[in-house]
């Protein structure tokens, strides 16, 4: 095996998948987990898995406290440290503040901020132990500026470089690092509900003129993991091709 392991919440596609694979061809064991996708997750532990690293794919709503008790109780079994968690689990909702339910409300803040404190709860005391980690969380640009009928998602993001900061000042001197990744916009599925016309619109409000990729922010996450950052910490890291 070998020595460094990476939980990567939100890993069956998109932005959690690319990350996956960008610390699998560095060799790291790898943690890959979702809510409901479990037969795509498993073609990704295969794809990790013909890279000639560890995969263990685990299925968990990491909105849900218990749920993730429930995956470190897994991992343990297998891996009994993690020395890199990627909260990267996250979803969208695009519509009028008016029109957003007390159910929605609550489904995008437990998805994309509660879900920081579920997994962190578990897997903070070991680094603490350990005297070493990092702490990765996949946040977006709307959580620095808002974004017009994305209100909970914006509050949900905003929530997350809160915490990234509070957290780093707080594992700082356990030599735990804790940073964030606020993308602008990336082309995955989360996007789709652009049509072609919107996305041409979106593409020329940002200076670089396209989308970014996944293994963009697979790039930067692997950098924020890896000892060449090794003096980063509390940042809220835009990657956005210059949105303006
Ligand atoms: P995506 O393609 O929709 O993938 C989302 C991933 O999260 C899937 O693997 C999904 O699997 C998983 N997931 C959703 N809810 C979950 C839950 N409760 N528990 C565990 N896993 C869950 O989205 P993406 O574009 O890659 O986004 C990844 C992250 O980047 C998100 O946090 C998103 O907010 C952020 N981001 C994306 C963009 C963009 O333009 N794409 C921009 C800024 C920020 P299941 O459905 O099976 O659970």
């Amino acid at each position: 095996m070998s020595s460094k392991t990476v939980l990567i919440t939100g890993a069956s596609r998109g932005i959690g998948k690319a990350i996956a694979l960008e610390f699998a061809k560095k060799s790291y064991n790898i943690i890959i987990n979702c809510s409901s996708s479990f037969k795509e997750l498993l073609e990704v532990a295969e794809e990790i898995k013909a890279l000639g690293t560890n995969c263990l794919p685990i299925m968990a709503d990491v909105s849900d406290f218990h749920a993730v008790t429930n995956m470190f109780q897994e991992i343990e079994v297998v891996f009994p440290f993690i020395d890199c968690v990627v909260n990267n689990a996250g979803i969208s909702h695009v519509g009028l503040f008016t029109e957003t339910t007390p159910e929605t409300w609550n489904k995008v803040i437990s998805t994309n901020l509660t879900s920081l404190y579920n997994v962190c709860y578990h897997a903070v005391p070991k680094m603490i132990h350990h005297h070493s980690g990092s702490i990765i969380n996949i946040s977006s640009i709307w959580g620095v500026c808002g974004a017009s009928l994305e209100v909970a998602y914006s509050a949900s993001k905003s929530g997350i470089h809160g915490f990234t900061q509070a957290l780093a000042k707080e594992l700082g001197p356990s030599h735990i690092r804790v940073n964030a990744i606020a993308c602008g916009a990336i082309d995955t599925r989360m996007n789709n509900w652009l049509d072609d016309e919107e996305k041409k619109a979106f593409e020329a409000s940002i200076s670089l003129n396209r989308f970014g990729k996944t293994s963009e922010v697979a790039e930067l996450a692997y950098y924020l993991a890896s000892d060449n950052s090794s003096y980063l910490t509390g940042q809220i890291i835009k990657l956005d091709g210059g949105i303006v």
